[in-house]
């Protein structure tokens, strides 16, 4: 049986939020609007004699896209009309670009392989349509939002290597703050070409696919209607599947559009393509060509900010994070700053405590993966929780950094236990008070005082006989349940290791 290799390449469709549309005046409609046709003109609607106006912002981004994917930025491009009859395009064209793309000949970098971007063009959207009873209702809102289309090399050979590059275009859009890229709003719509060829018996050269000797390559399926990476993942993955299934059963597999079925997980064929269809592109007379300047170039350049991939391996370098907890960090620009800040101020509390020796430097260094841990901690699952229940971003929070770190550095200097610490936050998150005031106020301190928490030891050994013989007779779960009455005891204040010194030294 011989063996056939995935071939996957993608093509992704990505919307720009600028303020205006490409090539008018209107308002972007890359958020749907409640209701159609809101901002429209007589350019996006496609009147004759109308004069489309390049949009400046679309263009420096596609340019910084370009350069934060490693391409080339063209010195020379222009636009070209793109023709097609389809009720969602009302010039009866799409302005695009051909031949002379404005970014290409990039690669990112997906675990420790390089992947090819062919080029990034820039475009226009057409309008939506929706299906009716007694047929289709044209909604021209994001007619003319600016799009990107980014083109990678056939260099792809599995379904996760795609969902991974696919993610990380996602974070860098992002990160530049020209899209959000949100696959479920259609800002955003990864198209995968899969193929299976022959072991041995094809070469990928210049991001083509050729076979070699007298071989004829296997036909590709272009896989559509994709709204999140899970389906991307998973649509490949039935496209592997099937097609190898049938080439060793012997059956010729078509060039065609296949359709994800979210509800039955797989794939089905929407269209055939017996030939290629014919755009007759040639040059749009109405704009100019446009020739991107060097200084250009550079300008942009220099605006662009620390992207994913780098600000991760500086987590781990610098604050000593975990690989997987600083991946979650940095998943959001804003979360990242967040985070840089609270440690900044954490060192600077913790430089400031008596109690706390070193300098700034010898702190990190020397408490680096304490205070990493601290900080990932309180964040990614206590922060996160509070930020996921009531829907805000990290930028809409209450808590400042400064309050943050103000909690945590209680935290670490042993203030308060994990308790008293979890209602603290909850009423920083709700009222954005500082944490020693919320503290003082509902008089959360850890109780520290050996005598206190030997009276509530004291006592419940007393009201607890059954328990403390059972714990005698070897049950470790009586143990666990003490403790727990102790802090009941002391309304959880208590130092939970001075308990078990106290109570272990009672029950011995
Ligand atoms: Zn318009």
């Amino acid at each position: 049986m011989p063996k056939y290799v995935p071939v996957i390449g993608m093509e992704i469709h990505v919307e720009l939020k600028t303020r205006s549309k490409m090539f008018c005046f209107c308002e972007n409609g890359y958020e749907l609007k409640e209701k159609p046709n809101q901002n429209i003109c007589p350019v996006c609607m496609g009147h004759p004699g109308m004069l489309p106006v390049a949009n400046v912002q679309a263009i420096d981004w596609t340019i910084m896209i370009g350069l934060a994917l490693n391409c080339e930025i063209a010195k020379f491009t222009k636009f070209d009309r793109k023709n097609y009859f389809y009720p969602d395009l009302p010039k009866g064209y799409q302005i695009s670009q051909y031949d002379q793309p404005l970014t290409f000949n990039g690669r990112l970098t997906i675990g420790n392989k390089d992947i090819d971007i062919i080029r990034i063009h820039l475009e226009e959207d057409t309008g939506n349509l929706k299906h009716v009873s007694d047929g289709a209702l044209v909604d021209l809102s994001r007619a003319g939002t600016p799009l990107i289309e980014l083109v990678t090399g056939p260099c792809i050979d599995s379904a996760k290597e795609a969902r991974d590059f696919c993610q990380e275009y996602q974070r860098i859009l992002r990160y530049l703050e020209i899209s959000d890229a949100d696959m479920e709003k259609g800002q955003m719509r990864c198209e995968a070409n899969v193929s299976l060829q022959e072991e041995g018996k094809f070469v990928i050269e210049n991001n083509e696919v050729k076979p070699l000797f007298d071989n004829e390559l296997n036909p590709k399926a272009e896989l559509k209607n994709i709204n999140s990476f899970r389906a991307l993942e998973r649509a490949i993955e039935y496209e592997i599947k099937r097609q190898t299934k049938a080439l060793e059963n012997g059956e010729k597999l078509v060039q065609e559009t296949r359709g994800w079925d979210e509800n039955t997980q797989s794939t089905f064929s929407q269209r055939v393509k017996e030939t290629a269809a014919d755009y007759r592109y040639f040059p749009e007379p109405d704009l100019p060509p446009l020739i991107i300047e060097d200084e250009l170039v550079a300008n942009l350049r220099a605006t662009l900010p620390e992207l994913p991939q780098a600000k991760l391996k500086r987590f781990v370098a610098q604050y000593q994070f975990d690989p997987e907890t600083a991946s979650i960090i940095i998943e959001d620009k804003h979360l990242a700053a967040y985070a840089e800040a609270v440690i900044s101020e954490l060192v600077g509390w913790l430089v400031a405590l008596p109690e706390v020796e070193g300098s700034e430097e010898e702190i990190i260094s020397a408490n680096g993966k304490k205070l990493s841990k601290l900080v990932g901690n309180w964040l990614t699952t206590h922060l996160f929780k509070h930020l996921n229940e009531s829907g805000q971003k990290v930028g809409d929070c209450k808590i400042t950094p400064e309050n943050f770190a103000e909690f945590l550095s209680l935290i670490y200097t042993n203030k308060v236990n994990n308790l008293a610490a979890q209602q603290i936050l909850e009423e920083m998150f709700a009222t954005g008070k500082a944490p020693t005031d919320i503290m003082e106020e509902k008089n959360l301190a850890q109780v520290d005082d050996t005598e206190a928490i030997e009276k509530a030891v004291d006592a419940v050994i007393t009201s607890n006989p059954k328990a403390v013989e059972d714990f005698k007779a070897g049950k470790e779960a009586s143990f666990k349940f003490l403790v727990g009455q102790v802090m009941k005891e002391t309304k959880g204040k208590a130092n939970p290791a001075s308990i078990n010194e106290l109570l272990n030294k009672k029950l011995a």
